[in-house]
């Protein structure tokens, strides 16, 4: 009979927050696939956990996932843990993940920490809608396509940063969203655990003053409809009703539909919109 991939989510800081199914899993699996073997051992030591473990990490994932897959069919049960947290988040495991689906093979998530709900919850901002974005890209062209993107988000969005990153970040963010309203939460879960709801400008100047030390998430408010609406009109009004609807036309939508959307966006009726297309093309 084939046996399971276990992902086991472990904690970002205090050991209490593993939980004891993940205790249990690991201590019955097989084998322990883990992204730092090294870093992982003074976890299983800490819990008497004499699992034998193996590595899976972002430089052999694709083909050690076939070896785990096989291993799994064979009968094995294999747990996977990250260096901290839950895999699969900003941390390898979705290819693993995506092969067992690919090879039939059963997979279940054991569910504990993860830094960006850690931080979302406690974070002062909205929770009922938000995007976490992980780690900005390095990237100078990918980073200002999705900072650009950020800037039209309603959603409260979460960002992981490292700590020699912070201040670019911050910037960066300040310079494309405006000084919207941030949590920085640092080392959650931790002795020296800190959240500072400020603004972007405020928290910027305080770390230009107090350089970064420790694990970083930034929870930020999303942009407001009202904001966000009134962009859009501004944009919309210096269209002519013409140009509004070829907008439209161009992404292939129908000139029917195209009408509907157009009177929708200017808070007009489609009559207003038929007859002013009339009188622009007379
Ligand atoms: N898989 C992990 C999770 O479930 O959150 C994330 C791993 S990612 C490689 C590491 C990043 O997560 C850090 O750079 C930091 O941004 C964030 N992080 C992890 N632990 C944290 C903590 N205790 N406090 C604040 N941020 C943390």
């Amino acid at each position: 009979m084939a046996g399971k991939l276990y992902l086991c989510a472990t904690p970002i800081g205090n050991l209490e927050d593993i939980t004891y199914r993940v205790l249990k899993t690991l201590k019955e699996v097989d084998l322990i696939a883990a992204e730092d073997t090294r870093n992982s051992i003074k976890l299983l030591n800490h819990f008497e956990i004499k699992t034998p473990m193996t590595s899976y990490h972002e430089y052999n994932k694709i083909e050690k996932s076939y070896q785990i897959v096989e291993k799994i069919k064979q009968g094995q049960n294999i747990a996977l843990i990250s260096d901290a947290g839950t895999p699969s988040i900003s941390d390898p495991g979705e290819e693993l993940v995506r092969i067992c689906y690919e090879e039939g093979v059963e997979v279940t998530s054991l569910p504990g920490p993860a830094a960006c709900i850690t931080a979302l919850t406690i974070s002062g901002l909205q929770t009922r809608r938000f995007a976490f974005e992980a780690f900005l890209p390095r990237d100078k062209k990918e980073r200002l396509d999705i900072l650009k993107d950020l800037e039209r988000e309603t959603r409260t969005i979460i960002l992981y940063e490292a700590p020699h990153h912070l201040i670019r970040t911050l910037e960066d963010l300040w310079e494309t969203l405006g000084n919207r309203r941030i949590c920085v939460c640092r080392e959650l879960t931790k002795r020296f655990e800190e959240k500072k709801l400020s603004t972007i400008s405020d928290v910027l100047s305080f770390y230009k003053d107090n350089e970064p030390r420790g694990e970083y998430v930034l929870v930020i408010e999303g942009k407001s409809f009202d904001e966000l609406k009134k962009e859009e009109q501004e944009i919309w009004q210096k269209m002519s009703i013409r140009e509004h609807m070829a907008f439209y036309e161009q992404k292939g939508v129908g000139h029917k539909e195209s009408m509907k959307l157009v009177a929708k966006d200017r808070g007009i009726s489609k009559r207003d919109v038929y007859q002013s297309i009339l009188t622009e093309t007379t």
